[in-house]
């Protein structure tokens, strides 16, 4: 089909959104996306792009401004939390040159996406909060706050975690609380800071932290089991001595960071299940979920933007190759349901992992070093599946 002239409404202005208006945009599609929030402003931390994410910024043109924004990430080092000794590493630099793996602020992030979809000539519309949606009709139609109703040919759900468009298609889903909290800052970093992440793991809880904005920033991301209830959001606030509390008797260098942070960001860590529904196709237009709104994971793979990433490139793909509208929806959601259902699990399974206790605490972290030190090639080759993914070069 070509999208030359095609009209789109995008809800949402986050990674999804804007990259799905800018790839959508760059084939001629005139597209609208319309954002709750009444500014584009500085929120959320850090962000990480693995390769299979890099790749699609790529394909966007957008390589030069990640470069820009970001930090080039050469490892991941697993780290026992209290004692702070080493446990493996995972040497990034053996990824190949043109699949950078990138430490980024969301800010940062959204910042040139937004620049990216208003040069390729995508409208946004501020303010404009999605109350209802209404898929009972000949076309896709939305209703805003203000009472306006916009009825369109084809209605992109970028809308994130609490996704009114999900709703739309599946119905109300109940995620359930995991037990984990998440607290996440960002504290001035010590100068010299290296371009790698580390994973402080202990018995039931584990930090992660990573340099940002050329080394002047560190990001944190600190995980806790527990089994008083917290709620699953963006914005909510915590004491910072909770997070201080919790991580105690680990080593003096996270101590030492958690002594900058004030005010965390606390998130309830939920799980979802993946949409089963993804796109529905009416007589007079389509409508399609991406990221967040398809399918929230657990922070512990770092894959969030990475799969809204590669769904915006895949369903703008399908759109053009595709005769129908109904066909090209069809592939999109067989393709991407596949892969995302399968990053969803392997991010579940990491916070197993990384909170063990006891024996199986001591014959997991002696296997890793094992690993670590006898086939370091093979440590990153069991990520292949997921970084080595370039969604630019495959069929839609
Ligand atoms: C404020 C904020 C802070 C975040 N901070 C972090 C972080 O620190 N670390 C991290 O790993 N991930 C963070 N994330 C999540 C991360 O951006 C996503 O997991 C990932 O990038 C997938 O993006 P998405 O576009 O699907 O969803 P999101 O990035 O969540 O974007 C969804 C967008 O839709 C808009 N929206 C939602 N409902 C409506 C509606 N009814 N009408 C109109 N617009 C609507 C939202 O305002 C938002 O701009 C944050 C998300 C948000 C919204």
């Amino acid at each position: 089909m070509t999208l030359i002239g095609q009209p789109v409404t995008v809800i949402g202005a986050g990674v999804a959104g804007l990259a799905v208006a800018r790839a959508l945009a760059l084939r001629g599609a005139q597209v609208t996306v319309l954002e709750q929030a009444d500014a584009i402003r500085e929120v959320g931390a850090g962000l990480q792009i693995s390769p299979n994410g890099s790749a699609v910024l790529r394909a966007l043109g957008l390589q030069s401004a990640l470069e820009a924004a970001s930090m080039r990430a050469t490892a991941v080092n697993l780290i026992d939390g209290p004692t702070g000794d080493p446990v493996t590493r995972l040497d990034l630099a053996r990824l190949r040159p043109d699949q950078g793996y990138h430490f980024l602020h969301r800010a940062d992030l959204i910042a040139l996406l937004l620049q990216g979809a208003v040069e390729a000539g995508v409208t946004l519309r501020l303010l404009s909060r999605i109350a209802e949606v209404d898929l009972s009709g000949h076309r896709p139609a939305v209703t805003l706050d203000t009472g306006d109703r916009i009825e369109t040919p084809l209605l992109i759900g970028a809308d994130g975690l609490h996704s009114r468009l999900r709703a739309g298609l599946n119905g109300p889903q109940q995620p359930f609380f995991t037990g984990q909290v998440a607290w996440r800052a960002v504290i001035p970093a010590e100068p010299g800071a290296a371009p790698e992440a580390e994973v402080h793991m202990g018995p039931g809880r584990h930090l992660v932290s990573y340099p940002l904005r050329g080394g002047t920033l560190r990001n944190l991301v600190a995980v806790e089991e527990r089994a008083r209830w917290a709620e699953e959001s963006w914005t909510l606030r915590d004491d910072s001595m909770d997070m201080r509390l919790a991580f105690a008797d680990f080593s003096p260098r996270v101590r030492g960071w958690l002594d900058h942070v004030e005010d965390p960001w606390l998130w309830g860590l939920f799980r979802h299940p993946v949409a089963s529904s993804w796109t529905k196709v009416l007589a007079g237009g389509s409508i399609a979920i991406l990221g967040d709104a398809a399918h929230p994971t657990l922070p512990f793979l770092a894959q969030g933007a990475s799969m809204a990433l590669e769904d915006a490139w895949v369903l703008t793909e399908a759109l053009t190759r595709h005769d129908s509208p109904a066909a090209a929806l069809a592939a999109y959601q067989a393709t991407r349901k596949l892969r995302t259902t399968r990053i969803v699990a392997a991010a579940n399974a990491n916070a197993r992992a990384y909170h063990l206790s006891g024996l199986p605490r001591m014959i997991g972290h002696t296997g890793l070093r094992l690993l670590g030190r006898l086939a370091p090639a093979a440590m990153l080759s069991r990520f292949d599946w997921l970084y080595g993914h370039d969604v630019t070069q495959l069929p839609a």
